[in-house]
């Protein structure tokens, strides 16, 4: 049965379209099962019933004409209960309900099963016999499997479509994701597609078919000859069954069937590399799809050669690609490199397939004040560039081809956002001070240039996290000690004298260097923080040194080690910071002994802060870790980012246990996680007593308006409060609540 299901899934995979993906079920699982029919309904939005929409064994005439309310019928049925309905008898059921134009009375034996996607029912798979038999549990148990598998891919197409029919008629589409960086956008899609893969080439027209065919014909040239180059260059190195590859490949490339393909499909307007991407893909699946190891193994080899023939592709096409006024850079995994490409002023919102409103790239938006979704796992972001989007980093929504009524509902939206920053605007000079005269210091996060006079306009007091993994990112080989010494220079300068938190450098997890790839399966477990640095001294050493020569005659730099899970950590990293201060004393330097603290965000850390507080000058907790290793959800899944809470009742008790610890051992504790930027999330940790928030400097002046209007001993009673409740949706409610009661509405979302 594995077999049948993973080719019938791979099967699926390979469809063009949804009428395709229907054709392939509804014929493979009748053959598979042995069954007289095989039937796929699917929801349709509009009339909110489920409509038969493929079959094989009913009357072919029925498909698009038979509709199922929910609890109507067996099928009607299977989608309210949400489980399989298995029957001997069909016919003998309360609720069977019979549609002459089906012809379904020649059969009995009914098992109907829910496909479901997100929590929704999304259709119904149905097969059916024409004796009277229960399908056994195995039968059952596979069309459940098969149902799951099929979900995601049933949802992918139908999104597909519907946007392949909405851009013919330029009808608006939505799409859903994660709110990850507050505001609205409004502008053209740009597609990031990452270099020769295949399966994301934008889906585009050309205009000029004859060149797009010569294009291709060079492109395959091309790589010809750079196969056969690199085979001989090899040959002595290879063995027979090696040397054949390249043989194989050569042979590939002259099969002329492929090229016709192609071709075809460019004089049908497409793209070179559209084409050339749609035929090798179909390829590969087919030979994913063989029940032969040795052929499918051959699928990565055809895959290998399709992107160096797209390779080849993009270099002769070298489209220096323009980029739009208003820049929407959408992609299926956005980073921050590619962020780091589009000019800045052409800049205006971020959308991408994967990820999460807790990812690198998000909070990289947030600081930039870059309007972002997240996680929009159902668009097919490869077929909308160039067309023309509204980003509801709010709502995490986001509109292709939006009519020009919504149009001017968010333009009014981003008219109210510019009033409410200009209102704000005066606070740049007052203050991090509650109404009775408690003070907290409201420091900035940074990692680009582009943050600092952000951060200056609006008034920031320090830096309380710069992330220098951030220039790490934006290279192509670690920065040397001099051209670190450069990038922090800058910093420390442009705060002093206000201080500047510098924090190691924190690869690993979601943040991958390119030129220092760390192939691990579990990475946010794994070697990340300072467990890389302290195995690499020399990074670490030369780092530090850095960050103190750049601080010469400022003595503005802080040093703050990230992912500290106990005292050894911390004593070992001291003793490499001590010895970097020394050396550099030694070589002449001018410097002070900066400052050393410590972030707090691994559990561990929670129960051992006291320890930790006693051995370090400060201490910052990084509330985005904590709260995902607390809560043991991964910050960067969309598919549990409804389970990821800051204001989860345990993480609010972590971190109040560390503020009381840290000022038991006589330090001071900030939050430098994305808690302390939410006006909700700042009551609470001014309550708590913390010393320091640092946020994005886009959320400072709401958070700096909020502490100004309460008093701390309000928030005490309101902190005491929400410490009882159990349920973070509660303690969001209650929050907003109290910040509409102080009349601070217009801090929150627009509605
Ligand atoms: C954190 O984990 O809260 C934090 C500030 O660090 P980063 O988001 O860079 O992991
Ligand atoms: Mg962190």
């Amino acid at each position: 049965m594995l077999g049948s299901l993973r080719s019938i899934v791979q099967e699926v995979n390979a469809a063009r379209d949804l009428p395709a993906v229907l054709d392939i079920i509804v014929h493979r699982v009748r053959e598979v099962m042995h069954t007289k029919v095989c039937s796929v309904y699917l929801r349709d939005n509009h009339s909110d019933t489920y409509v038969l929409m493929a079959t094989r064994g009913l009357n072919p005439d029925a498909v698009g004409h038979v509709h199922l309310a929910p609890g109507e019928g067996l099928v009607g049925n299977v989608v309210t209960r949400e489980e399989p309905i298995n029957l001997e008898r069909a016919e003998a059921h309360p609720a069977y309900h019979y549609f002459p134009a089906t012809g379904e009375e020649r059969f009995s034996a009914f098992l109907g099963t829910p496909i479901i996607h997100h929590r929704q029912v999304l259709g119904v798979l149905v097969v059916q016999q024409a004796e009277q038999r229960r399908f056994d549990e195995g039968e059952e148990a596979f069309l459940v499997t098969l149902s799951a598998q099929l979900a995601g891919v049933i949802a992918h197409a139908e999104a597909t479509g519907a946007l392949a029919a909405i851009g013919q008629q330029r009808r608006e589409a939505k799409f859903s994701g994660l709110a990850a960086s507050p505001g609205v956008a409004i502008g053209r899609a740009h597609i990031v597609a990452p270099p020769a893969n295949l399966a994301t080439v934008p889906f585009a027209c050309c205009m000029d078919v004859d060149a797009e065919l010569e294009l291709f014909n060079q492109a395959l040239a091309n790589a010809r000859t750079e196969i056969r180059e690199v085979g001989e260059r090899l040959k002595g190195d290879l063995n027979r069954e090696e040397r054949a590859l390249f043989d194989a490949y050569i042979s590939m490339l002259d099969d002329s069937s492929i090229a016709v393909e192609v071709s075809d499909r460019i004089r049908q307007q497409l793209t070179a590399s559209r084409a050339w991407a749609e035929v090798m893909l179909e390829h590969v699946r087919r030979f994913e799809a063989m029940s032969d190891s040795y052929f499918r193994d051959r699928a990565a080899d055809v895959r290998d050669l399709g992107a160096r023939v797209l390779m080849h592709l993009r270099q002769q096409q070298q489209i220096e690609r323009d980029y739009p006024e208003k820049t929407i850079l959408v992609g299926e995994e956005l980073t921050a490199a590619a962020l780091a490409q589009v000019p800045r002023e052409k800049l205006v919102g971020l959308v991408s397939v994967k990820g999460s409103a807790n990812s690198h790239v998000a909070i990289i938006a947030r600081a930039m004040g870059l309007p972002a979704v997240m996680g929009a796992q159902e668009l097919p972001f490869e077929r909308i560039d160039g067309e023309d989007l509204v980003v509801d980093g709010y709502r995490g929504e986001l509109f292709v081809h939006p009519s020009p009524e919504l149009r001017r509902r968010y333009d009014s939206i981003v008219e109210e956002e510019r009033e409410l920053a200009r209102n704000l605007d005066h606070l740049a000079s007052l203050p991090g001070e509650t109404a009775d005269g408690h003070r907290v210091r409201l420091w900035v996060n940074t990692g680009l240039m582009a943050d600092v006079v952000r951060s200056l306009e609006r008034g920031a007091e320090g830096v309380g996290l710069y992330r220098t993994e951030v220039p790490f990112l934006l290279r192509d080989r670690f920065p040397s000690e001099e051209e670190q010494r450069e990038i922090y220079r800058e910093q420390l300068e442009a705060f002093a004298p206000r201080p500047v938190t510098m924090r190691t450098l924190d690869i690993g997890g979601d943040k991958a260097l390119a030129y220092f790839p760390i192939e691990e399966t579990n990475p946010f477990l794994g070697w990340r923080g300072i467990r890389v640095t302290l195995d690499h001294p020399e990074i670490f050493l030369g780092q530090v040194r850095a960050m103190m020569k750049a601080s010469e005659g400022l003595d503005n730099l802080r040093i703050m080690l990230p992912m500290i899970s106990g005292v050894a950590e911390l004593e070992a990293a001291r003793k490499l910071v001590e010895r970097a201060y020394a050396e550099l004393v030694d070589e002449g330097f001018k410097i002070t002994m900066p400052p050393l603290g410590i972030m707090i965000e691994v559990p561990s850390a929670v129960y051992q802060a006291r320890e930790l507080a006693e051995r370090v000058d400060f201490m910052s907790v990084g509330s985005n870790d904590l709260t995902q290793y607390l809560l043991a959800v991964d910050r960067n899944n969309s598919r549990v980012a409804g389970n990821y809470h800051a204001l989860h009742p345990a993480v609010l008790r972590a971190l109040s246990e560390v503020v009381r610890a840290g000022h038991e051992g006589h330090t001071k504790v900030g939050i430098c996680g994305e808690l302390a930027g939410d006006p909700g999330g700042a009551l609470l940790l001014l309550a708590m007593g913390y010393d320091v928030l640092s946020m994005n400097a886009t959320n400072l002046p709401r958070v700096k308006a909020t502490l100004r209007a309460v008093s701390r001993a309000d928030t005490q009673r309101l902190l005491e409060r929400v410490l009882h409740m159990q349920c973070p949706e509660e303690i969001e409610t209650t929050l907003q609540d109290y910040l509409k009661g102080l009349g601070l509405k217009a801090l929150l979302q627009p509605q």
